[in-house]
């Protein structure tokens, strides 16, 4: 099994790693920083690299429970000693609209008790769905403007991994319990200090200030009590 690094640490852009199977341009290691395409959030890029030959990665996705880097030509053998690199600029951007995602998602739910039935971050884009009869945009407008107030408190961000039992003594998260196989014994939950916590592996800000202002760009029907938003970000400063 990979190591996932960036399930404790979503702020790595480097690593070594090994080899640990190479199947011609498709290749495991035993642990990475890059994010498989997963629950919305699209794959990392980047390159891995073995003495001064670059591989370009074309994508990163899980193929039951493994981690798999696709990369643009064949020449890395299983025993290597490699370097990952992340494009920190496309995965910045991803962690920012993953946490804001969170948070407007969390506002909605709070206030109309509608669930989130979907969800889709690209770099210069969100889109959420809700399960939700009625909602024009003025009521929209007023939810934005509270997550963005939200998120202009500076709110500390931090990852969790629990135990199970513990995960879901948290009330927003019992209703997984049923969803999630007995298998999985830790659970990793996104805790936005005093305002959120919801279990997920994708990859987050440490603190709301880094995400900047939350613009709705267009609202759609798409059939009976389904609701889609499409928004993006505003004026954030880039963290080095
Ligand atoms: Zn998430």
């Amino acid at each position: 099994m990979t190591k996932a690094l960036y399930m404790e640490d979503c702020y790595l852009k480097e690593f070594e790693a090994k080899v640990t199977s190479a199947e011609g341009v498709y290749i495991e290691l035993d642990e990475t920083a890059f994010y498989p395409e997963s629950g919305g959030q699209p794959t990392d890029l980047g390159t891995i690299e073995k003495d001064n030959i670059v591989y370009n990665i074309v994508k990163v996705r899980k193929d039951k429970g493994r981690i798999v880097h696709e990369v643009d030509k064949e020449g890395l053998q299983k025993g290597y000693q490699v370097t990952g690199k992340l494009d920190w600029e496309r995965r910045y951007i991803l962690m920012r609209y993953h946490t804001g995602s969170h948070v407007l998602s969390t506002v909605i739910h709070n206030r109309t008790g509608a669930e989130i039935t979907g969800n889709q971050i690209y770099i210069d884009r969100a889109r959420d769905d809700f399960n939700l009869p009625d909602f024009d945009r003025e009521q929209m407008e007023g939810y934005v403007k509270e997550a963005n107030e939200i998120l202009a408190k500076n709110l500390t961000v931090t990852l969790k991994m629990l135990p199970r039992e513990v995960a879901f003594q948290i009330p927003s998260l019992v209703k997984l319990k049923m969803m999630l196989p007995e298998s999985i014994k830790i659970i990793r939950v996104v805790d936005i200090d005093g305002f959120d916590q919801q279990a997920c592996a994708g990859t987050h800000v440490k603190n709301t200030s880094e995400i900047g202002k939350i613009v709705v760009t267009e609202m759609k029907n798409k059939g009976a009590g389904n609701r889609r938003v499409y928004w993006r970000l505003e004026g954030a400063g880039f963290r080095v």
